[in-house]
């Protein structure tokens, strides 16, 4: 296994394996590594003949007020586990290395950054859609990975992809969860143990919300009340920064609950601001 932490020599070598017919699969990640990345990085193994991961904890993507700073790091434990999964590339740049001195390009995708986590997280997408942009061209891979525990950021990049014809093809796996049905997350290293507790009760919002569905709830007003009372309930020391029904391939809020609809929320519990998600086809 490589690792890689310069621009130039990362793309000489995609560049050199693409031309030998190598297929050339690739999962970003900002490290602390958990099963749900190793799920994506399975899929990579699986599918491609060369498995790259990147590991950036990129600046641009987090607010002023959020948890640059802190957000968990440990090289040593994402080498092993990368090991585990046969990465056959990491690429480990410095944020000197991502954004040198005189950086002034951002892509903006509009209008779907500007709902759910965006609404409350500006310029967040900016910072993603821009980093994925840099990485793809750097590594120039057939397939890209992401998880689904970030619904929106997968439509971004989908957008994005689709947008500015970046010859990709964006791959979505299933979001990968603790047994008691709490999204794995790195930030799930915030929670204190009481918040561990009360955290799957993001889960169980979802599951109910999913059963009033399937019995044949169609309004999503009376919905998100009803799993914003729910969540509340069973997660007392969590603010809710939204719940909302949307449309999952524009984003915008549904009218009336059907076609395949996207059941989403964020809250904040300590430390820590989780998110979670189910996709429905009703
Ligand atoms: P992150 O390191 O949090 O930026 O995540 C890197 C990639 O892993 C993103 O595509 C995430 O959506 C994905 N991911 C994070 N948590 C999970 C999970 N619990 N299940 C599946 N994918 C995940």
């Amino acid at each position: 296994m490589k690792i890689i932490t310069r621009i130039k020599t990362m793309q000489n070598l995609t560049q050199k394996l693409r031309r030998e017919g190598q297929r050339i699969g690739f999962v970003p990640t900002m490290g602390y590594l958990h099963d749900g990345h190793g799920s994506l990085l399975k899929a990579c193994r699986r599918q491609n003949d060369i498995s790259v991961l990147s590991i950036f904890v990129n600046p641009v993507q987090f607010g002023p007020q959020e948890d640059l700073q802190s957000y968990p790091r440990d090289k040593k434990n994402d080498v092993l586990l990368a090991k585990k999964e046969n990465v056959d590339i990491i690429f480990y740049p410095s944020e000197k290395v991502m954004y040198p001195g005189r950086y002034l390009t951002y892509i903006h995708v509009d209008e779907i950054t500007a709902t759910l986590c965006g609404a409350s997280r500006p310029g967040h997408f900016r910072g993603v859609a821009t980093v994925v942009g840099k990485l793809l061209n750097i590594i120039q891979p057939h397939r890209v990975y992401f998880g689904q525990k970030d619904a929106q950021q997968c439509v971004v990049i989908r957008q994005m992809v689709q947008d500015l014809n970046i010859p990709v093809r964006v791959c979505v796996l299933p979001t990968v969860r603790e047994k008691d049905g709490l999204a794995l997350s790195s930030r799930n290293a915030y929670l204190t143990e009481k918040e561990r507790q009360e955290a799957p009760a993001l889960y169980q919002t979802l599951k109910m919300a999913e059963a009033e569905i399937r019995r044949g709830e169609q309004d999503p007003r009376r919905l998100t009340q009803m799993m914003a009372q729910f969540l509340n309930s069973r997660c007392p020391q969590g603010n809710i920064e939204y719940v909302m029904c949307v449309n999952a391939e524009t984003l915008e809020p549904v009218k009336i609950i059907q076609g395949t609809v996207l059941l989403a929320l964020a809250v904040r519990l300590g430390k820590a601001r989780l998110i979670d998600n189910v996709l429905l086809r009703v």
